[in-house]
């Protein structure tokens, strides 16, 4: 079913109020509905004859937007007119239209700003490492890693999942024989973590382990 948009205003005008649309020509149209195809509005229907000749109408004149002449531009034969453009500045003019016109605008690009905001923070989110994955290895005998790790992220937004300490043997444990800790470091705020993972790598150090990855 085609719009109807005689209903609607023009920057707060009714539309019904602005005599803007084309007419055409039925002698000139040579049916080749280009305006019919070019028109975004569903202005015009093409009658077709028994005989398959074709003629653009105007079916639906209120729906063509005020100032376009688009249809015209493109029709090969001339066969579409408008009124004068002196019909558009007058409604212009009378109906003083360039405060609903500024609002208008203001909303464009309030709605611009507000897409180019939303469209940085997700960029943001996008390029953040919230998670990594902690390998380390050493000798971590008598739990004060463990402290030192739980005292790092206290009263901070950031926490430690799946943690696991894989020891080679329980005897090599009771030798102090190098372990693995695994584990993963993650931001519960979607911040960076990058400036914890260095104070991390700081604790490491000072517990003579080393950083694996
Ligand atoms: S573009 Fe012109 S010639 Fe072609 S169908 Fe429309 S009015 Fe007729
Ligand atoms: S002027 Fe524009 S909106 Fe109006 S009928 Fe032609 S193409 Fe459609």
């Amino acid at each position: 079913m085609a719009k109807d948009l005689s209903q609607a205003t023009w920057h707060g005008v009714p539309r019904q109020d602005i005599p803007w649309y084309p007419t055409v020509d039925a002698d000139a149209c040579i049916g080749c509905e280009l305006c019919f195809v070019t028109c975004g509005r569903e202005v015009y229907d093409v009658d077709i004859s028994d005989e398959g000749g074709r003629k653009a109408t105007v079916a639906r004149s209120l729906n063509c937007m005020v100032g376009c002449s688009t249809c015209a531009v493109v029709c090969p034969t001339q066969a579409i007119t408008f009124p004068s453009r002196d019909v558009v500045w007058k409604a212009e003019r009378e109906y003083k239209i360039f405060k609903a016109v500024h609002g208008e605008a203001r909303e464009r690009r309030d709605r611009a700003a507000a897409l180019s905001a939303r469209q940085n923070a997700e960029a943001h989110i996008g390029t953040t490492t919230t998670r990594a994955q902690v390998r380390i290895a050493g000798v971590f005998g008598d739990k004060q890693f463990l402290a030192q790790l739980a005292t790092l992220i206290a009263d901070r937004p950031y926490d430690i999942e799946n943690l696991q300490l894989s020891v080679p043997t329980l005897k090599g444990l009771a030798d102090n024989t190098p372990a693995h800790m695994t584990f993963e470091l993650a931001s519960t705020t979607q911040e960076h973590i990058q400036p914890i993972l260095d104070e991390l790598k700081g604790v490491v150090a000072g517990n003579h382990l080393v950083w694996v990855e």
